[in-house]
């Protein structure tokens, strides 16, 4: 079958692999849609060949249902990122990313994925690939499991900084959820995203000061809330700052130590840090609800290449020129 391998670089290929065999639980799915993560940018951008690619959110249909009694032939499914064991006490109540004995999900930019069943989520066939892509993935998934811990009230700030796809996303769920949004980043094409995905404000960064900007549009008061979603050291610190009295700070961006200061950024102001790493498999019936319900999660998606054109697709959203992209194999 065919499937992207990340060479560093900036350089992807597309070259034949192997078939994925079916063994234990596991299902084999056609992938009919796999998106580019942020994640991914690290291999992209490194230095070294990687053996195939990081892709891990994914939507298809059953061509093989092997021993399943959950899953047929033509059924829709997405695939869970985390590989929960599916035996321990977190994997027993669909919190697989608590999971000591977790694997991950093999590269997801190819044609096919074998996956054990516990992993994969049904997919309702009226729903696109590419939007079921971002139900059972990253793209509602962290933002969905991001509110579930904020626990927004309507009118809210919510300050998100960073408006690569998951900033987009968190735009659309907090906005959805009735939060005044304001999205801080420094490229005018993504704050023109952030704008159709909801947020009441925009701020660039590179043009204006982001805390005097915040100050006037809060009407002095700071964020609510506040969503750290580029994983910078500066950004994270910036996130502190922009939080109001009280107000609580939400690492979504994955980075190495930063350095905070507890007195002026947490202690004197009462302000709540917390993180949150993607979603609960148990949490897909209620995202899926809220895509019924109208949450227009879609909208992140701007792009789609077939997978022969991945190293176009990469290089895309490697530029900051794209939200959500999607390969189709
Ligand atoms: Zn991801
Ligand atoms: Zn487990």
């Amino acid at each position: 079958m065919l499937g992207v391998q990340i060479l560093g670089n900036e350089k992807v290929i597309v070259k034949e692999y192997t078939e994925p065999t079916l063994d234990g639980d596991n299902i084999l799915i056609q992938i009919k849609a796999s998106g580019i993560c942020g994640s991914e940018m690290h291999g992209y951008r490194g230095a070294k060949p990687q053996p195939f690619n990081g892709g891990h959110e994914v939507a298809g249909v059953v061509i093989d249902a092997g021993n399943s009694t959950k899953f047929k032939v033509g059924d829709h499914v997405g695939v869970h990122a985390v590989w929960g064991c599916g035996d321990c006490r977190w994997c027993a109540v669909g919190q697989y990313t608590f999971c000591d004995n977790r694997a991950d999900c093999p590269g997801t930019h190819a044609e096919r994925i074998a996956a054990p069943e516990h992993v994969c989520l049904r997919l309702p066939e009226d729903i696109p690939f590419d939007v079921g892509v971002l139900l059972t993935g990253d793209g509602l998934g962290v933002p969905y499991h991001v509110s579930r811990r904020l626990n927004t009230k309507g009118g809210d700030f919510v300050c998100i900084v960073g408006a690569g796809p998951i900033g987009l996303g968190n735009t659309i769920v907090q906005s959805f959820l009735g939060a005044e949004v304001i999205v801080i980043d420094i490229n005018d094409y993504r704050l023109s995203l952030a704008e159709a995905c909801g947020a009441a404000h925009t701020i660039n960064s590179k043009e204006v000061h982001p805390l005097e900007a915040a100050m006037t549009i809060t009407h002095g008061m700071l964020a609510d809330k506040c969503i750290e979603a580029v994983g910078r050291a500066e950004t994270l610190k910036l996130a502190l700052t922009l939080a109001g009295k009280a107000g609580t700070v939400m690492a979504v961006g994955e980075q190495g130590d930063v350095p905070i200061s507890p007195s002026r950024d947490l202690i004197r102001r009462d302000i709540t840090l917390m993180g949150s790493w993607f979603y609960h498999y148990s949490e897909y019936p209620a995202m899926l609800d809220l895509y019924r319900r109208g949450l227009p999660i879609g909208r992140v998606i701007t792009d789609h290449f077939p997978l022969p054109e991945a190293q176009a697709a990469f290089h895309k959203f490697a530029k900051g020129q794209a939200g959500k992209v999607i390969l189709e194999p």
